[in-house]
C-alpha cells in the first residue's frame, strides 16, 4: 500500500507499522450502525494504515500493554459509539478512559496484548477514515499489570476543558480543522535548536518559544530543556496570555510557537485555538512526549533534550522516557529532595497532587501542608512509599482509597464527614510543615 510521504517516514523509523486492519464484528445493534456510517466515509476518503510507536527497551514479553491514542476524527453518534466502545471492551476484560465526542475519541487502556492489537483494529475500522484522513498513532507500552483501576467509557469532550475552542482575545471561534502543524521526533530537535539559538540562523521570525501545555505537575517530573512550566497551574485554564505570548497582531504572525504534551491531543487543541488568535507558526510534537521517547529509544539514543520522567495518567504515574534512566528532576514539596513519588493530599477537599520524598513522608502523612493535615475530611494518613502506590489507582477490584465513600462511615453524609468526630484521625506524632 502507498503511504503519504510523512507516514511512510514514521512507518520505517519504527520499522514497526502493522499492516491492514483486521475487520471484526461488531457487538449489537448500535455498534452496526456506527460501523455503517464509518463505511460510508470510507468510501470517499483512502485510509491512511495506523502507525504503532513502541518502546523496543522494553521487555515485550511482559503480559499486558498500556496503550494510549486519539483520533480527531468527527463521530455523527457520540452515544453509540460509547455503548459500543465499552461492549467492546467490557467483553474484553479492558480497563482505562475512553472519551468520545463529536470531534472524536481520547483513549487509554490496558489489556493483554492481543486484546490491545484487537482494540486497535478495531478502532482504525471504525476512526481512521475519517473526514481528516490522518493515521492514528498508537503509542503502546508493555507492562505486568492492568495500567487503570476500572473502565469508563464516556460521551465527553476530549481534553478537560470545552472553553478552549471558544475565541482567545481575536474572538474568533477556534476550529480542529485549523491546528497548526504537526513535527516529527526530528524536526522537533532542529526546532529546540533554533530555540536555543536565539534563531539568529532562524531565517526571520525569531526564537521558537517553547510550550508545556500539560499540568505543572506533570512538569515537575520532567520537560523538555527550554519549557518554561504552565501558569496557571492546570492546562484546562491555560490562554495565550497565560504563556505570556505576545498580543501584538504581527508578531503573533512571525512568532514560532513550539507546543508539546504526553501523547499530542492537548497540542491540537491548543493550537487550534492559537491558530484562530493570530499564531502563523504553530508547530506540535507529533504524537506528543510518548512518541519522541518511543523513537528515540529506537534509534539506540537517550532523548537529548528531555530531563526526568514522563507522568502518564495510569497507575504507573511516570515511565522513563524511551527506557532510559534519566536524573531526577522532581521535588519534594516540603523538603526539595529529588523525588518523583506522587500523592494526592489527603485532604480531601485540596487533594492536589504533589511529590513527596520518602523522608517526609512518615512525618507529613501525604498532606501537602499544615492546615490540610487538620483539615476535617480527610483521608487516613499514607506513611510509606509501599503504600503510596494503590493511592494512584488501586489494582482491578479493590477499593480506590481515594474515595471518600472508602474513608467515610456509611451511615455519615459526604458533608457532614469529619475525620475527628468520625475517625480516621491522623497518627500520633503525625506532623506537617514546611523545612
Ligand atoms: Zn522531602
Ligand atoms: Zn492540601
Amino acid at each position: 500500500m502507498l503511504l503519504r510521504p510523512p507516514v511512510r517516514q514514521l512507518a520505517l523509523l519504527l520499522s514497526c507499522q502493522f499492516g491492514a486492519a483486521r475487520r471484526l464484528p461488531g457487538t449489537g445493534c448500535a455498534s452496526l450502525r456506527f460501523v455503517t456510517a464509518a463505511a460510508a466515509i470510507r468510501a470517499a476518503v483512502p485510509v491512511p494504515a495506523p502507525v504503532l510507536s513502541i518502546n523496543p527497551k522494553l521487555d515485550a514479553t511482559l503480559p499486558y500493554r498500556a496503550l494510549a491514542f486519539y483520533a480527531i476524527s468527527p463521530i455523527a453518534q457520540p452515544d453509540e459509539a460509547v455503548e459500543s466502545h465499552r461492549a467492546f471492551l467490557t467483553e474484553r476484560g479492558m480497563v482505562g478512559r475512553v472519551y468520545l465526542c463529536e470531534d472524536g475519541i481520547n483513549a487509554q487502556v490496558s489489556g493483554a496484548a492481543e486484546q490491545c492489537a484487537e482494540y486497535r483494529a478495531y478502532c482504525h475500522d471504525q476512526l481512521g477514515p475519517g473526514a481528516a484522513p490522518e493515521p492514528i498513532l498508537f503509542k503502546e507500552d508493555p507492562c505486568d499489570e492492568l495500567a487503570f483501576p476500572r473502565l469508563r467509557v464516556k460521551h465527553r469532550s476530549l481534553v478537560p476543558s470545552g472553553e478552549l475552542l471558544g475565541g482567545g482575545a481575536s474572538g474568533r471561534v477556534a476550529s480542529l480543522q485549523d491546528r497548526g502543524r504537526d513535527v516529527s521526533p526530528a524536526e522537533w530537535e532542529e526546532l529546540l535548536a533554533k530555540a536555543d539559538g536565539g534563531g539568529e540562523e532562524g531565517g526571520g521570525g525569531g526564537a521558537p518559544i517553547v510550550l508545556d501545555v500539560r499540568n505543572g505537575y506533570e512538569w515537575d517530573v520532567g520537560r523538555f530543556d527550554g519549557a518554561a512550566r504552565p501558569s496557571p497551574d492546570t492546562f484546562a485554564q491555560s490562554d495565550e496570555e497565560a504563556y505570556g505570548l505576545p498580543s501584538d497582531p504581527e508578531e503573533r504572525a512571525e512568532t514560532p510557537v513550539m507546543m508539546y504534551c504526553t501523547g499530542g491531543i492537548r497540542c491540537e487543541y491548543f493550537g487550534a485555538r492559537l491558530r484562530a488568535a493570530g499564531f502563523e507558526k504553530v508547530y506540535k510534537l507529533q504524537g506528543g512526549v510518548q512518541h519522541y521517547g518511543n523513537a528515540h529509544a529506537a534509534a539506540e539514543e537517550a532523548p537529548p533534550r528531555w530531563k526526568g520522567s514522563l507522568f502518564v495518567f495510569d497507575r504507573r504515574n511516570t515511565v522513563p522516557l524511551g527506557g532510559a534512566s534519566s536524573e531526577v528532576v522532581g521535588q519534594c514539596v516540603h523538603c526539595g529532595a529529588p523525588t518523583e513519588a506522587f500523592v494526592n493530599c489527603g485532604n480531601i477537599d485540596c487533594n492536589k497532587l504533589h511529590l513527596v520524598c520518602e523522608h517526609c513522608l512518615p512525618r507529613t502523612g501525604g498532606f501537602c501542608c499544615e492546615p490540610c493535615s487538620t483539615a476535617p475530611r480527610r483521608r487516613p494518613p499514607v506513611t510509606s512509599l509501599a503504600d503510596l502506590a494503590a493511592t494512584q489507582g488501586a489494582p482491578p477490584g479493590q477499593p480506590d482509597p481515594n474515595r471518600l465513600s472508602s474513608v467515610k462511615p456509611h451511615n455519615v453524609g459526604r458533608k457532614e464527614y469529619d475525620a475527628d468526630e468520625h475517625g480516621c484521625a491522623p497518627a500520633a506524632g503525625s506532623e506537617v510543615g514546611g523545612s
